[in-house]
């Protein structure tokens, strides 16, 4: 049962210190109870306060981990809309290796996934783990495929495996890898044996609610907290309904048995088929998503799904707001000036490599938003412009007094030149993509 803000309060030590960044205990009290803010972060909370609250302070979503070292983080998360708050952990992408497959395609299999990763915005979008499906029945040809992971991929790994003595034997060379194990068949106690002796966490299926809250209910009173969902319903209208009633009881109802990580599987379909399946789940909150085979076009349109999903709405994507070398410029280069949303920065920055130019990008201070919007709060006028050049010392750092503002506030030019005495502006054009022909057709320095 959830506590009250009144209910943490009272067991909070009443100080009003504010080492927990909240200025009161009652402020941080009303965080706790609203999932925003954990106990660990008030040092001096009592041993009795933990133990009281320990179960409210949780996260009501499970944070499980697969895979040694950094390795992928899912669950964990707190709000049914990202806009209520964020999303905090990106869901996993895997991708499924069958070890009927020869030894020479599964190889295959694993250079395609290991040598695919898309650069955007900023950040690298890949793969995160891999499934192996043991439908060749031989133990050797699992062994191998696990083997095969292990030696060419950092990724972490959930194993398929029906058969009990390959599974451990499996197992036992993922002994530190922190690897999942999904079951085809309902929960056995051995399976909890067999989790917990290898450190692993348990993908668990259920063909109704009560199958598999009563499977997850088992494993928790067996000591076994690190467990995966999965609920595929019928089709994928019932499988992205299936998730949403999950997290729905265990964000909003506070049921502990779902309160996990959710797992889907794609069917193997073709592209679009695959791509609505997996965009829908991605979007209903699967935290794994498993795929049939290697396909760019699919991984490329997930990794961009995910990007956009887990960015935190309430703060915009940006990059260091100074002067960044596009190509290899000297002081004569052109100066060009944006803002510092990533998006933006990324963009301008790209075009101005397309059009073979090496110039200054002077990314000013926008708290992260675009040109335009950044103009209308009040974040990328004249007046905090110029003081940014001024700031960074530009007119040390070229020789050319020329600057290049983006054509969507074309009327700041007149304003900033007079904030910039010997400095002229020139306006450039409204969108990234006409950069090449205007670098050719204007005279910038
Ligand atoms: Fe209260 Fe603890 Fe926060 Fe201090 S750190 S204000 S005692 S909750």
């Amino acid at each position: 049962m959830a506590l009250s803000g009144l209910d943490i309060f009272k067991l909070l030590p009443k100080t009003n210190c504010g080492d927990c960044g909240v200025p009161t205990c009652m402020a941080f009290a009303m965080k706790i109870a609203q999932k925003k803010a954990e106990l660990s972060s008030c040092p001096h909370a009592s041993e009795e306060a933990k133990a009281a609250l320990g179960a409210a302070s949780e996260p009501p979503v499970r944070l499980v981990k697969i895979g040694a070292g950094s390795g992928l983080e899912v669950g964990g998360e707190t709000v049914l809309f990202r806009h209520e708050k964020t999303f905090f952990h990106p869901a996993g992408i895997g991708l499924e290796i069958r070890t009927s497959r020869s030894e020479d395609e599964i190889r295959e299999d694993i250079r395609q996934v290991e040598g695919y990763q898309v650069d955007r915005v900023g950040e690298v979008l890949k793969a995160n783990l891999y499934f192996i499906t043991h439908d060749s029945g031989e133990k050797a040809a699992f062994l191998k495929a696990i083997s095969l992971v292990k030696e060419n991929s950092s990724k972490g790994l959930i194993v398929d495996c029906p058969q009990e003595e390959a599974l451990k034997e499996g197992l036992e060379l993922l002994r530190h890898d922190r690897p999942a194990i999904y079951l085809r068949r309902p929960l056995t106690e051995a399976d909890i044996q067999t989790a917990k002796a290898f450190g692993s966490s348990l993908v668990i299926s259920g063909a109704s609610f009560q199958e598999l809250a009563d499977q997850a209910e088992k494993a928790r009173q067996a000591g076994l907290a690190d467990l995966i969902l999965n609920c595929p319903g019928d089709g994928l209208g019932g499988a992205v309904q299936n998730n949403a009633i999950l997290r729905r009881s265990a964000l909003k109802k506070g049921f502990k048995p779902f309160g996990f990580p959710l797992f889907a599987r794609v069917a193997d379909e073709d592209g679009l088929e695959s791509l609505a399946s997996s965009a829908a789940l991605l979007c209903k909150y699967a935290s794994i998503i498993i795929l049939p085979r290697f396909d760019k076009a699919l991984l490329y349109t997930l990794f961009t799904l995910r990007q956009n999903i887990y960015t935190d709405p309430q703060k915009p994507i940006q990059v260091d707001p100074k002067i960044y070398a596009i190509g290899d410029p000297n002081p004569g280069s052109p100066v060009f000036v944006t803002t510092n949303f990533s998006l933006t920065y990324f963009i301008v920055s790209g075009e101005i490599e397309n059009s073979g130019t090496s110039a200054h990008l002077v990314v000013c201070d926008t708290e992260g938003q675009s040109v335009l919007t950044a103009w209308a709060g009040g974040k990328f006028v004249p007046e905090k412009i110029a003081k940014f050049i001024r700031d960074i010392k530009l007119e040390e750092k070229v020789k050319t007094r020329k600057i290049v503002i983006p054509g969507f506030v074309a009327q700041i030019s007149g304003e900033l030149e007079e904030k910039l005495p010997g400095w002229e502006v020139i306006v450039g054009c409204q969108e990234a993509a006409d950069i090449p022909s205007f670098v050719k057709s204007v005279k910038l320095v």
